[in-house]
């Protein structure tokens, strides 16, 4: 094998994988590094959202949300008792799906020819690639481009050290093998909604501390507000304004939980603690000190709208640099740089990135939202559909939620589309396409929605935004 690529590729998660395999397919030389291995010393391809994010909390909230409609199926008439969960047969099959997932990588880097190089990948002055072993061997590469897709790991806090099965970060919080009693999570940010739903679905108490005082502030206010009202009734208990200040193990097996909150110190004692106060860039040991690449003042690779580091034909995408910590943003922009690598003109649109939340309902929005655009002085006018009002979601029993359709006044264009809802994370695909696309209210208006569809409701929402939902009384005044 020789040592040059036109390639190489730092890390395989979903930036990295992506970018990789897109790069081989349009004929570039490539070669992707990996650190991560298994207890057995094998490669671990797809990163955290394969192994320890994206595919293993969905596994849970599918399975536990398959748990509770089998409950509640008496309301379509369908007779059931003592529906049980047995959490290690979920636990289980989550792990064959993660199995299933990460082997497919490598047999998709081999069909496509990219070169797996296992270790850890350092990047030195002039395009060199250090590839250090477990064993702490290393080989030297070369490449005409680098892109660094070393991701990121969950932030730490020192009043809550992990404990081994006791206090547990997102990865420890996927292996919950048996129902905590009492489930406590630091953040009620997305991973402490996600992995709280699962959890209270299966009969915890979950008491979720979040620091700052109000829920959600990154999601529109009237979708973060519905959605606290049903995650209230599903017996989530979200304390705002709660700032954890210490934690004691008790006796090996539960956990106190000291917090302050607006009426003072207080204290909750758990059967385990999830902290889920966010993620930071994983660049440790990733550039040397001659690589010429610059980071910001808290750690993320520095680059600019294409993902150029300072370094020419070094490049940073996903989770290490600026931006939402997605996965699908982590891929697009491994796309677009194998694409600019390979000569093409292409840039990622970061106005239309959707954000989900994969509770029930789920929360999805794309584009800005209410009190973003008037902070900015922008003249708005919105629509809203609630699904209580569409015959497909009725027919689902899932009526909770709306649509939210926010336009520019004067010109019509689409700036935001916000949800939350039963299947919000499959019908915000719609709103980012029209986003894309630079529609107007009225083309999505104007555009024929199949019925009986759930999607009705997006259709409605864009009418309200003039007055003119046809089921719903929503007439504006002319
Ligand atoms: P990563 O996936 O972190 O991959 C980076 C890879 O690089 C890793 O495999 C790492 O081992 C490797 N690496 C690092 N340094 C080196 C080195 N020096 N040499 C070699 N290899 C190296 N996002 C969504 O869009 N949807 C979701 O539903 C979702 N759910 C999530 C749930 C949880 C619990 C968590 C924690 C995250 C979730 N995310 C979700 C976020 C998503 O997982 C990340 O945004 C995404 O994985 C980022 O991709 P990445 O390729 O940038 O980095
Ligand atoms: P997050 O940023 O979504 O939420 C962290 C929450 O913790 C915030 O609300 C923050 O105010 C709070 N917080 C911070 N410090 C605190 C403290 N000391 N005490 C109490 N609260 C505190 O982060 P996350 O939930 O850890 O998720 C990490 C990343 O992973 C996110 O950026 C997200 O994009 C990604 N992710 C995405 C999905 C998805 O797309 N569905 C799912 C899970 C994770």
């Amino acid at each position: 094998m020789s040592d040059k690529f036109d390639l190489i590729v730092i890390g395989a998660g979903p930036g990295g994988y992506v970018a990789a395999i897109r790069a081989a397919q349009l004929g570039l030389k490539t070669a992707c590094v990996e650190k991560w291995i298994d207890g057995k010393g094998a490669p671990v391809l797809g990163g955290t959202c394969l192994n320890v994010g994206c595919i293993p909390s969905k596994a849970l909230l599918e399975s536990t949300h398959q748990f509770e409609k089998t409950q509640h199926a008496n309301a379509h008439g369908i007779q059931t008792s003592d529906v049980t969960m047995d959490v290690k047969q979920m636990v289980a099959r989550k792990d064959k799906i993660v199995k299933n997932l990460t082997g497919g990588i490598a047999g998709l880097f081999k069909a496509n020819g990219v070169t797996l190089l296992q270790g850890a990948g350092k990047l030195h002055a002039g395009k060199k690639v250090e590839v250090i072993a477990a064993d702490g061997s290393s080989s030297n590469y070369e490449a005409d481009n680098v892109i660094l897709a070393s991701g990121s790991v969950p932030v730490e806090i020192p009043p809550a050290p992990l404990t081994d099965g006791l206090i547990l970060d997102n990865a420890g919080a996927l292996d919950i093998d048996e129902t905590p009693q009492r489930l406590g999570v630091i953040g009620a940010g997305v991973i402490g909604l996600e992995m709280g739903s699962v959890w209270a679905r299966l009969g915890s108490e979950v008491t979720i501390l979040e620091a700052m005082d109000t829920f959600l502030a990154g999601a529109d206010a009237e979708v973060a507000k519905e959605a606290a009202k049903l995650f209230k009734k599903q017996k989530l208990d979200i304390r705002l304004n709660a700032r954890c200040t210490g934690t004691e193990v008790i006796d090996g097996k539960e956990v106190k939980v000291k917090f302050t909150d607006a009426e003072g110190d207080k204290e909750i004692v758990v059967d385990k603690l999830i902290v889920a106060v966010g993620r930071k860039p994983q660049t440790q040991g990733l550039l040397s000190d001659d690589s010429g690449v610059t980071m910001d003042e808290r750690g993320f690779i520095f680059v600019d709208e294409q993902c150029r580091t300072g370094v020419p034909g070094v490049f940073a995408i996903g989770d290490s640099v600026r931006g939402p910590m997605l996965a699908h943003k982590a891929s697009e922009e491994g796309i677009m740089v194998a694409d600019l690598i390979a000569g093409h003109n292409v840039q990622v649109n970061y106005d239309a990135v959707p954000n989900i939340i994969y509770t029930h309902p789920e929360l999805a929005w794309v584009g800005k939202t209410e009190e973003q655009l008037k902070t900015e002085g922008a003249k708005i006018k919105t629509g809203k559909f609630p699904f209580a009002a569409s015959g497909r979601a009725m027919a689902a029993n899932d009526t909770d939620g709306f649509v939210k359709v926010i336009s520019c006044e004067e010109t019509d264009r689409i700036l935001g589309i916000h949800m939350v809802g039963g299947i919000a994370s499959e019908l915000i695909a719609q709103a980012v396409i029209a986003m894309e696309f630079c529609s107007s209210t009225e083309d999505l208006q104007l555009t024929m929605f199949a019925h009986p569809t759930v999607s009705e409701a997006v259709h409605e929402a864009a009418l309200a935004v003039d007055g003119h939902a046809i089921h719903m009384a929503n007439r504006k005044k002319r």
